[in-house]
């Protein structure tokens, strides 16, 4: 046996690695299955281009736990090490790279470095107090070896026999806190998470399967026909699906291809995504993946499933903010990519360049796929709109760059259904929606049925009547208003009809005199909540309502803003209304008239109840009081 010392200056290397790393240290497996599955593929490789004379045979990767022993195994059947490849790669060269690791390691951002630095080996010492390596070289007659190290610089270096060509690496778990990972089930749940997609299959523990029992019985003469039974069977259980959808061509594989797939990666989601886009792209950047959108119903939905990141098959994260462009927090699926440094910190990888350029390309791709599906089938699109609109808001929202290729098929849907680009509804409604500064006046509601009976005013007056009822649209519009020339918004309850567009025509005159507004106005002042209504009186067509709720346009939209935001605000905190009550209304003469004050007062109330109603802002004890008094005036 020979001993040595592992070549590195700082003493006692491993307690330091353990207590930095603490907080990651599961991600030791994913290191060390890394190893064996490069292992695997460099003797592939090898035997394909001829360089090596050896049957491939299972290849398969065990991952194995000894209770007793209190030790972790993982065993592959790759290409191995000789002795001095031992010394060559993992006394020199791994550890050199755990030597820089700690010189350059600065802040807590430790675990993040790891693999950067080549500590991939290494890390096993997070959960072991001694490791041994098995290994036996893929080379004609070669000597096996064991290689065993106590996370001190020593080493012990022998000649063992060994059957299998491969590596077996035996981690040792002394540590009580750490026995939690010399489970089949921990193991299995951490290669679920880290090795689900790897090219070389890995096995770990037994999985249950129900299979037909043959009872060795011929039934043909028996009368009764009994029923094959099943019997549970325990089988291997193999982790990893070694082909995934993204490293293959698209021509050969189908939607419901793509849906499996989908349901493979989010086993609770029951739900079909809308489409998928599947990257592929060699230069300037290596990147595969595939991205979905599904249908998000609310708020809730956004964060659910997340994009999962992988290097070479391997899983890293599914954190990508400040990785990806932002809407992809929206999109579900996988990317992969050898081109992101996954190992380093995250302020780093935003400044890094290859990132920006994959975030860019990915944007693009999105916009790309999106403007295709419009031109190729406007009908097919038009379908899926109500659903996609969200992409393309929160996209624009957050990169205008987005917002640009995309304004072209950005599409306006109409209260009756129909649907119109930017483009098409400006020029259809310029003619009556021009007010007088020449702004065209796009209206709209977010709600067909509580802004009824606003929409069925604007109609009357032969306006068109825009249905705005997604989650961002606020916040959209206020950006289309900055990007459009000469376009406003404005929300069907925001002002009476005739003052929904202000036009240069002269205004109706007024029945009533100043003092009978005045007293018009005090009447109401005196029967309604001052903090919910400001009551004001105004000269309106007499066949226009009596009273009308409005809602002043941008005071709405900060307080909806602040809503999806997700802040109580100043807005937030009160709804406010203006109240205005029409002075050429006939109702307006009969209330001045009313001389008994108990019949004005229950006139008024009724009024303003009937206004609250039109605004679907009468409810509980209010309700009743108006159910109440309507039947009494009956
Ligand atoms: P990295 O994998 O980043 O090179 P590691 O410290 O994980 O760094 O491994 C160091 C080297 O040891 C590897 O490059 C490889 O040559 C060798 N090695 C590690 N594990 C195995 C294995 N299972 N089979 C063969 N060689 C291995």
């Amino acid at each position: 046996m020979q001993t040595g010392k592992i070549n590195v200056q700082t003493e006692n290397i491993f307690p330091v690695i353990k207590k930095f790393l603490y907080s990651d240290h599961e991600i030791f497996l994913r290191e060390l299955i890394s190893n064996a599955v490069d292992a695997t593929q460099k003797l592939k490789t090898l035997v394909s281009l001829g360089k090596a004379d050896c049957e491939l045979g299972d290849l398969t990767i065990d991952v194995k736990v000894n209770k007793d022993d209190k030790t972790i195994h993982v065993t592959d059947r790759g290409i191995g090490m000789t002795a001095e490849e031992v010394d060559r790669y993992i006394n020199q060269i791994a550890f050199s790279g755990a030597e820089e690791f700690l010189t350059k390691y600065k802040g807590n951002d430790a675990a993040n470095i790891i693999g950067h630095f080549g500590l991939g080996f290494y890390s096993s010492f997070m959960v072991a107090n001694r490791v041994d390596i098995l290994t036996k070289s893929y080379l004609k007659d070669a000597q096996a070896v064991k290689w065993s190290c106590d996370g001190s610089p020593d080493f012990t270096l022998e000649e063992i026999d060994k059957a299998d060509r491969g590596t077996e690496i035996v981690l040792h778990v002394e540590d009580d806190d750490l026995q939690e990972f010399v489970s089949e089930d921990k193991l299995t749940q951490l290669l679920t998470k880290y090795c689900r997609f790897l090219p070389v299959p890995i096995r770990c523990g037994t999985k249950t399967e129900w299979r037909k029992k043959e009872d060795g019985h011929d039934n043909k003469d028996n009368e009764k026909k009994e029923e094959p039974k099943e019997e549970a069977v325990q089988v291997p259980n193999i982790i990893n699906d070694t082909d995934p959808i993204w490293q293959k061509q698209p021509s050969t594989l189908t939607d419901e291809d793509y849906n499996k797939f989908y349901h493979e990666l989010y086993p609770m989601s029951f739900e079909e995504p809308m489409f998928h886009i599947h990257l592929n792209v060699d230069y300037p950047f290596n990147l595969a993946g595939v991205l979905y959108f599904p249908k998000i119903k609310n708020q809730l939905d956004l964060k659910k499933n997340r994009v999962q990141l992988y290097c070479n098959q391997v899983f890293i994260t599914d954190e990508l903010e400040g990785i990806v462009p932002d809407f992809m927090n929206l999109l579900h699926g996988v990317i992969d990519s050898p081109d992101i440094p996954l190992n380093v910190s995250r302020s780093y990888l935003q400044s890094d360049n290859n990132v920006k350029k994959i975030s860019t390309y990915i944007s693009k791709k999105v916009a790309e796929k999106l403007e295709q599906m419009f031109k190729e089938n406007r009908e097919e699109f038009e379908k899926k709109w109500d659903d996609l609109c969200v992409f393309l808001e929160y996209g624009s929202l957050t990169d205008e760059k987005f917002y640009e290729k995309i304004k072209d098929f950005y599409l306006l849907k109409n209260t009756e259904g129909k649907y119109f680009t930017i483009e098409e509804y400006r020029n259809m409604v310029s003619a009556l929606q021009t007010d007088k500064n020449g702004n065209i006046v796009m209206l709209y509601a977010a709600n067909a049925d509580d802004q009824h009976v606003y929409i069925a005013k604007a109609k009357e007056k032969g306006y068109d009547v825009l249905l705005m009822t997604g989650f961002l649209d606020t916040h959209f519009i206020n950006m289309l208003e900055q990007k459009l020339e000469k376009v406003r918004f404005t929300r069907v309850d925001a002002n009476v009809v005739d003052k929904l567009i202000e036009k240069e025509e002269e205004a109706h005159v007024s029945k009533l005199s100043d003092d009978q507004q005045k007293q018009l106005k005090e009447l109401f002042e005196k029967q309604v909540d001052a903090k919910l209504f400001t009551p004001e009186v105004d000269s309106l067509s007499e066949t226009d309502l009596p009273v009308t709720v409005t809602q002043n346009e941008f005071m709405r939209r900060f307080k909806d803003m602040e809503k999806v935001s997700g802040q109580q605000g100043f807005y937030g905190g009160f709804d406010h209304y203006n109240l205005v009550i029409n002075g050429n209304h006939p109702l307006a003469t009969r209330i001045l008239e009313e001389k008994d004050e108990e019949k004005r007062t229950r006139l008024i109330q009724q009024m303003v109840d009937l206004a609250m109603l039109s605004q679907n802002i009468l409810t509980g004890e209010k309700l009743s009081e108006f159910v109440k008094r309507s039947y009494e005036l009956l």
